[in-house]
């Protein structure tokens, strides 16, 4: 399994919440290669829920900071460092090196971008989102099940859903939702128990709850067009 590991390659979209934990766990799981993409410096409100930031850090670019915490733990790890926002110019070729995406943004433009993006390439993307005391997870598999659009298929208009800066992000929620990517990610590359494709786990920090619905692919989805679309096409899927 770990050798597996070390011929492995992720990328991790935002450095923030998600990402401190779904890397940092990436990294000591035995990865061989992440990429880091986050366009933003640290800030001193980050700190509650950005764990792999410290004070040190503030107003440093937010990859930087990662990858310098990332290679005291793992000399050896391949960094790949991206200190741009993801965009619809730039997403096709950061992405297509990497057998796995993981969705470690704050935002919906983001999120949506790499759904969509995914598909287009054939990668398997490890959804992550939380709000408040709430956090979900998936992994959508295209070709293998459903994508985000088939959930939800628009993004929400601009402004009507407050952000995490604003809304306010209890720390340990994306923590603990980060690291159910980072195992979602090597149950995935090392092909060892069951994903997060079809399913999406919800966690409730003030119930302690843990709840979990079965996904079907929406035939309709202009994405994925029912989870079929990648492999109609031929496109190249990985497991
Ligand atoms: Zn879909």
């Amino acid at each position: 399994m770990g050798e597996y590991l070390r011929q492995a390659s992720a990328v991790v979209v935002g450095t923030g919440g998600l990402g401190s934990a779904s890397s940092w766990y990436l990294a000591l799981a035995g990865i061989g290669r992440l990429g880091l993409v986050d366009g933003d410096a640290v800030e001193i409100s980050n700190l509650q829920r950005q764990v792999i930031h410290s004070t040190t850090d503030l107003a440093r670019a937010k990859v930087e900071s990662a990858a310098e915490k990332l290679r005291l733990i793992r000399p050896d790890l391949k960094l790949d460092l991206y200190p741009v926002r993801l965009t619809g110019e730039n997403a096709l070729s950061i992405l297509a090196p990497y057998d796995v995406v993981v969705d470690a943004c704050d935002n919906f433009a983001t999120r949506y971008l790499l759904n969509d993006t995914c598909q287009v390439l054939g990668k398997p993307l490890s959804y992550g989102a939380v709000f408040r005391f709430e956090g979900q997870a998936s992994l959508f598999f295209p070709g293998r099940g459903p994508c985000l659009r088939c959930l939800f298929p628009e993004p929400p208009p601009a402004g009507s859903v407050p952000s995490c800066q604003e809304a306010g992000v209890f720390g340990p929620v994306p923590g603990l939702i980060g690291c159910l990517q980072a195992m979602d990610v090597v149950r995935h590359l090392t092909g060892r128990g069951e994903t997060y494709r079809g399913r999406l786990v919800l966690y409730d920090a003030r119930l302690m709850t843990w709840d979990e619905v079965i996904l079907h692919p929406d035939p309709h989805c202009p994405v994925c067009g029912g989870g079929r679309k990648a492999e109609e096409n031929g496109e190249r899927t990985v497991n």
